[in-house]
């Protein structure tokens, strides 16, 4: 540059030069570059070989630019023009690159307010500019974070909590739409006054520490019902620069349907507790193969003669006692296969007040099995009867004192009746003689009821005895028939007797049962006048059925027949007598003989009774 100024002038120029900020002159129509100091050129890219060239030469990537037009412009006019952070486009290093720059273009007059020059005075503020926007894009980049978010999250601001921010999901699960958004949380939704949300909000703004809820029940209003939902959410502070709390980010989730299948379940599985621990009956539940006792109810607990000390502990720890018995075996039994127990009038031996007594129960072990069907649970019934079974033995002690004290003097009434009618009808009173014949028939009933209580008692006390012997199986049943056609003058018994076998058994014991099957046949059949009587042997059994063609038994009551005391009910009772033992003697003696018994019937199409014994 060769300016002849004094002095005074190069100080001004070395300022010029050495200040930093960007200072440019530009002379005349064409924008002659007078003076670009360093830190213009700088800014440029360029060296100060461009001075004294044209600002369009100079800097060629300015045409696709406003700033030459600007710059005409203010020539032109004579008026300043000022800007803050508008973009240039420079090129440096050979690459276009962005620049932020405050400028101003000041004309220069001279005396006569023509535009000589234009002062071209910059500050660059790229870094600035380019900070702001980074946050700028950040803070976009949050939102749209926060928007597309899969949870449901909101920024609330302020230490009044206005909603800054809701995504979808949030809005979703507040039960509100976009319009409240701006507005302040407690107006938004103001059903959470009173609830302790706003409290918490403000704990956490005040401390900075963020607060975990976990299940916790919020009362909402969605599209206007209120209800109880629940969440697991957080509340996390957010901070400025300065660190200083401005807002809350809010997290949530919702598990209202998780939190009520789960109380569901609780219910249900609190119905079942109690439903177990009420019952009238002795209930338990046991669990794993080592039956380990879950629950116990009072009355459970009462048979055991144990506290609730015993709830948690393995049955064979909890419960000493039962060693020896068959009690825990059976249970790890059903544990293992699955098939329910059930046992009626079972003995147990239990410690009663510290002593051990003898126990009788009805039980039930019922295994529990999962959709795979193995077994998780065992579920334990059971029934104190032992006052039942203590009345009955006193019942059957009576019967068999009482039958036993009868029989003496009933034989020797019999005796007695036999002579009478004799000496009777040797006096030729044939009138008084057939009374007495009468009366010593009602005799022979009587002794057949007292000897089939006796025969009960024996059954029950285990006392009946068996002698077997070796004897001609339908050589027998023709004896029997041939007795019996004498009681009944109606009826005519036919036999077709092909077993052709020798049997072992009780001969005197089966021919009872012969006779029951034969005097029932009779007894319930008076409308027909045949009874059939068949024997043969199949698959080493020899088989024996009497076939009659009376009343017959319904499907339903014929496996009650064989059981003490049954007598088929109905209208038709009372018109046979009897007292409902002669077939359950039948099936005690068969059951003596390792045979079987059954029948096959319909109702009033008559009876089938059978029994099968081994050859
Ligand atoms: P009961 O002394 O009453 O005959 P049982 O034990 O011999 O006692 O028979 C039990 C019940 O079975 C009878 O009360 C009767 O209802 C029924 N029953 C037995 N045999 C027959 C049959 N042949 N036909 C129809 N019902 C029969």
């Amino acid at each position: 540059m060769q300016i002849n100024f004094d002095d005074n002038v190069a100080v001004y120029f070395t300022l010029i030069e050495e200040s930093p900020m960007p200072i440019g002159l530009y002379i005349g129509e064409n924008m002659n570059i007078k003076v670009a100091n360093k830190a213009m050129l700088k800014a440029w890219g360029r060296d100060n070989s461009v001075i004294g060239q044209e600002l369009a030469i100079a800097l060629p990537e300015l045409k696709e630019q406003p700033f030459l037009e600007i710059l005409q412009n203010v020539r032109k006019t004579g008026i300043a023009y000022e800007t803050k952070e508008d973009r240039v486009m420079l090129i440096n290093d050979g690459v276009l690159q962005t620049f932020y720059f405050d400028f101003i273009y000041k004309p220069l007059k001279d005396n006569d307010g023509n535009v000589w020059g234009i002062l071209n005075n910059a500050t660059n503020v790229t870094e600035l500019v380019n900070a702001r926007l980074k946050i700028k894009a950040s803070e976009e980049l949050f939102r749209k974070m926060i928007q597309d978010a899969p949870v449901a999250i909101g920024i609330l601001r302020g230490e009044n909590f206005i909603i800054e921010q809701a995504n979808a999901d949030l809005l979703k699960l507040w039960g509100k739409t976009e319009e409240v958004v701006g507005l302040y949380l407690i107006d938004g939704l103001p059903e959470l006054k009173g609830q302790p949300f706003p409290d918490l909000l403000t704990q956490v703004y005040q401390t900075g520490v963020p607060h975990y809820g976990y299940e916790t029940m919020a009362r909402l209003e969605r599209y206007g019902v209120l209800q109880d939902y629940y969440f697991n959410f957080v509340y996390d502070p957010i901070r400025d620069q300065h660190n200083v709390v401005t807002g809350i980010m809010v997290v949530a989730n919702e598990i209202t349907s998780l939190v009520h299948s789960r109380m569901e379940m609780a219910k249900s599985e609190e119905r079942f507790r109690n439903l177990l621990l009420d019952t009238p009956m002795a209930t338990g539940y046991y669990e794993t193969e080592d039956i380990i006792i879950s629950l116990a109810n009072d009355e459970m607990l009462r048979f055991w003669g144990k506290d609730k000390s015993v709830i948690g502990k393995p049955i064979e720890e909890a419960i000493p006692e039962l060693k020896g018995q068959p009690f825990i075996n059976i249970l790890k039994e059903v544990y293992r296969t699955g098939i329910p127990y059930h046992a009626d009038q079972q003995e147990a031996l239990l410690p009663v007040n510290g002593k051990m007594e003898k126990l009788w129960f009805n039980f039930t072990y019922k295994p529990l099995m999962n959709a795979e069907g193995k077994v998780y649970a065992i579920l334990h019934a059971a029934m104190d009867v032992t006052k039942q079974v203590r009345l009955q033995q006193q019942k059957d002690e009576f019967l068999g004192i009482a039958s036993h004290e009868l029989k003496t003097p009933v034989t020797s009434i019999k005796a007695y009746a036999q002579v009478l009618e004799r000496m009777i009808r040797n006096d030729g009173d044939e009138k008084k003689a057939d009374m007495v014949r009468k009366m010593d028939l009602q005799l022979n009933r009587l002794t057949g009821l007292i000897g089939d209580l006796l025969d009960v008692t024996k059954i029950q006390s285990g006392k009946m005895t068996f002698n077997p012997i070796k004897f001609d199986f339908d050589q027998a049943v023709r004896e029997i028939v041939d007795e019996m056609q004498h009681i009944t003058s109606k009826h005519c018994i036919k036999t077709d007797l092909n077993s052709n076998a020798m049997v072992y058994v009780d001969r005197e014991r089966i021919g009872q049962v012969i006779t029951n099957f034969l005097s029932n046949a009779i007894k319930y059949s008076t409308d027909a006048n045949q009874i059939d009587v068949s024997t043969y042997a199949l698959n080493g059994e020899v088989i024996l059925c009497v076939r009659d063609y009376g009343i017959g038994i319904s499907k339903v009551q014929q496996h009650k027949v064989f059981d003490q005391f049954y007598r088929v009910g109905g209208n038709l009772q009372h018109t046979y007598p009897g007292l409902g033992l002669g077939l359950y003697i039948s099936a005690e003696i068969i059951k003596n003989e390792k045979g079987r018994i059954w029948v096959e019937s319909e109702e009033g199409q008559g009876a089938s009774f059978c029994f099968a014994l081994k050859i």
